[in-house]
């Protein structure tokens, strides 16, 4: 039985789909005006594990990330760099592709962009509206009145006053009753983009977007809603506000939350001169070996960045591929205990360290039995692959990876360890053994480790 922590009810709760047989999913998506960092790629794989377990798991999974392409932010980079707007969304929804690609994301099965959903948005507030929920200001801005929802906090378990005291006010410019309400329509300023609405040309805040696309691909109520833990306030508090208050009905069964990323044990920031983006880690680490490190730790818990860390990510995936090296196909065994095991750990609120125990677990007996009994070491070895797929690791032939040698190593490096090989293979050919010998030693000095096989020598990082 697969159980999922709930961000709700702060406990494991069995996992019961509204519609027998399928799941649907919203993660908040990424605000396209920068590149995609660690903290994004975290999210990313947390919900992209998590949709592949839920189709082995059987289910027809509709999966759906917005894309927040209109945003105070998103304006304020494209007048400090002089861009276009879409310009500028356009040039970061396309790294944003690229990156995910390269982490072996799946893409989701809808992407909606808020600039593609007004009209639904507006209907969105209309509602709200005639439901006297929201109330238009003086200043023509449309805001969510949050002292009608009795609700309210009930997902980020904060009461009202704790969130009052907890520094909400009402900045110069706002016109909102409350310091708690929230701006859902924003009165257009001169010089940024605007669409017409029953309140006058204006752009939608953050928070409904999310409330309108959810509902628009998955219906009034659905089963998951995701995204990083720091969205569970406000903007998960928000949307859940809207959307109850506009249909009377449970808008989310389970609220599912990504754990922060540490860099050395400090936060993520710009100003302590620590934040990578998945592109400067992409540079020094192979994208499996990221990856690897970003399963490595629950979900919900806290992740490390660090070399050790990442070390240890490559040391555990040259394992696993060299185990892999050398073994024939052969066809996958079925309901082995090595496979009910890693169900077990997935369907324990997505386990993924378990899970990944397991795989160790098979690596060794594969190491074990492989003189002795080759075509089960070889099933075995199809079995490692299978499970390490939902996991999205694994996805190359064991060859490539290990002289990739899970780095990304520069193509000048890349080209001198060929060309040391190959003189050294010249010179044993020649018999000139003392010069095949003193170019082995040089590769060593350069970390790099050689060995000689039927289909020529392999060389990987020591
Ligand atoms: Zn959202």
């Amino acid at each position: 039985m697969l159980q999922i922590y709930s961000s709700h009810s702060k406990k494991k709760e069995p996992f019961k789909p509204i519609h027998q047989g399928k799941v649907g999913i919203y993660v908040c998506g990424m605000t396209v005006y920068d590149y995609c960092h660690l903290g994004h790629a975290r999210s990313m794989v947390t919900f992209d594990v998590i949709t592949r377990y839920l189709r082995v798991r059987g289910y027809a999974v509709n999966y759906v990330r917005n894309i927040t392409d209109i945003d105070d932010k998103i304006i304020n980079r494209a007048h400090e760099n002089g861009e276009d707007i879409t310009a500028l969304t356009e040039r970061f929804i396309e790294a944003m592709f690229e990156d995910e690609a390269a982490l072996y994301i799946l893409r989701p099965d809808k992407e909606p962009r808020a600039t593609d959903n007004i009209p639904s948005i507006i209907e969105l507030i209309e509602t709200l509206m005639a439901k006297d929920v929201a109330y238009l200001a003086e200043n023509n801005d449309v805001y969510y009145e949050v002292a009608k929802f009795d609700d309210y906090g009930k997902l980020s378990h904060r009461d009202t006053d704790e969130s009052t005291q907890a520094g909400a006010r009402i900045a110069i410019g706002e016109a909102k009753k409350d310091p708690l309400d929230f701006v859902l329509w924003k009165a257009a300023k001169p010089g940024e983009p605007q669409w017409d609405s029953p309140w006058g040309p204006g752009r939608p805040g953050w928070h409904i977007e999310c409330s309108a696309m959810s509902m628009n691909c998955l219906g009034e109520s659905f089963d998951m809603h995701g995204g990083g833990f720091d969205l569970l306030f406000p903007h998960h508090e928000n949307e859940l506000a809207q959307s109850e208050a506009a249909t009377g009905k449970p808008f989310v069964n389970t609220w599912i939350h990504a754990g922060f990323l540490q860099i050395n044990k400090e936060k993520m920031s710009k100003s302590l001169g620590n934040f990578f983006t998945i592109r400067d880690v992409l540079k020094e680490y192979h994208p499996e070996v990221v990856r690897y490190f970003l399963i490595s730790s629950h979900y919900r818990s806290p992740l490390n960045y660090s070399t050790e860390s990442l070390g240890i990510a490559r040391g555990a995936l040259e394992r696993f591929y060299i185990a892999l090296r050398d073994l024939p196909a052969a066809e996958c065994p079925k309901d082995t205990e090595f496979e009910k095991r890693f169900h077990d750990s997935m369907d324990d609120d997505f386990n993924t360290p378990l899970a990944l125990a397991v795989l160790f677990d098979l690596t060794r007996e594969i190491n074990r039995i492989r003189e002795d009994q080759l075509e089960l070491a070889a099933q075995y070895g199809a079995l490692l692959r299978k499970m390490a797929g939902v996991l999205g690791i694994l996805n190359q032939a064991p060859e490539s990876y290990l002289q990739g040698s899970g780095d990304s190593d520069s193509d000048d490096e890349v080209a001198k360890i060929k060309g040391l090989i190959a003189a050294r293979n010249q010179a044993r050919k020649d018999k000139d053994f003392a010069k095949a010998d003193s170019l082995r030693d040089e590769l060593t000095n350069m970390g790099i480790a050689i060995e000689d096989g039927a289909d020529g020598t392999v060389w990987r990082r020591s």
